[in-house]
């Protein structure tokens, strides 16, 4: 299970509609919806990884402590929600070094995970593996394998796997497919966990516990169960993607829970099977006084 934790107006699709600069004038909503999925996951007894966004991170360190005391996984989704390919190497360095920074502050934890903004790491920008591997990071979520407008590379292994980079190595745990004829579809999470019926998620999921005998990675942003969030004047398309179902998400996410067992995403990079060889010891962690050592259990 893993969470993308930032606010309404930081998805990219809302990119140069509401400008950074304008960021700290709109009203927050990020605080009360992470709480309110912390509370769900306190319920079913799920702990997930929560890649948090480092300008909410430096704006609300309470949140992140929360987060991390009741058992979760604190991991970055950058600081400024830029796209990868949009930034150079010095720029993205200095990106995921501030993020870590203040969610390691934060949450006094060593983040070792990071998932860009709309899975941005694609063909021309690799290079930000290298960046991550000499930046700390230990596994990289950003690697979507699917044909997609703005993100994805079709090609790239479905499952957790370690990768050999130039500055070393890292494990890329890629966002859950199924294949069909040939073609990988996402079956897990975010817009296509909203838009599409509940039962082809469920259906992918399953399939690929069962068939492949794999884990899935989920993940999901706090906006998307805030049916009351204010609305942004975009593009229709954009509107769509953005709006649609917010009224359900939260009752499907039940669902979810009650139909399969999750855990956080390092969790499940220790377990080997699930990652192909590419197990990450992290005995050197330290956990959060109370923290609740769980029985390995993913979907
Ligand atoms: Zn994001």
């Amino acid at each position: 299970m893993s969470i993308d934790v930032e606010d309404y107006f930081h998805v990219s699709v809302f990119d140069g509609i509401v400008p950074r600069s304008q960021w700290d004038t709109m009203e927050s909503r990020v605080v009360r919806n992470t709480e309110r999925l912390l509370d769900i996951f306190d319920e079913f007894e799920v702990h997930s990884t929560f890649f948090v966004l480092g300008w909410v991170g430096e704006r609300h360190p309470d949140l992140v402590k929360t987060i991390a005391s009741r058992g979760h996984e604190v991991a970055s989704h950058g600081y400024a929600h830029r796209l990868v390919y949009d930034q150079t190497r010095a720029a993205f360095r200095e990106d995921v070094r501030r993020a870590k920074a203040i969610l390691e502050e934060a949450s006094g934890r060593r983040v070792i995970g990071y998932r860009a903004p709309s899975y941005s790491i694609t063909p021309r920008s690799l290079w930000a593996l290298d960046v991550l591997i000499e930046e700390g990071h230990r596994y990289d979520a950003s690697v979507f394998p699917v044909h997609h407008d703005r993100y994805g590379i079709p090609g790239s292994p479905r499952h957790a796997h370690r990768l050999e980079r130039s500055a070393g190595s890292i494990v890329e745990a890629p966002a859950s497919t199924v294949r069909l004829a040939g073609v990988n579809l996402p079956i897990a999470g975010g817009g296509y966990f909203r838009l599409l019926p509940y039962m082809w998620t469920r259906w992918g999921i399953d399939r690929l516990n069962t068939v492949e005998q794999r884990p899935a990675i989920f993940y999901l942003h706090p906006w998307e169960i805030d049916p009351d969030q204010p609305r942004i004047a975009a593009a229709a398309l954009s509107r769509l993607r953005h709006y649609r179902n917010l009224d359900k998400t939260e009752g499907r996410l039940r669902r979810l829970m009650r139909d399969f067992k999750f855990s956080t995403v390092s969790t499940l990079l220790q377990t080997s099977t699930a990652a192909d060889g590419a197990g990450l010891p992290m005995s050197a962690e330290p956990r959060a006084a109370g923290a609740v050592t769980r029985r390995v259990t993913w979907v």
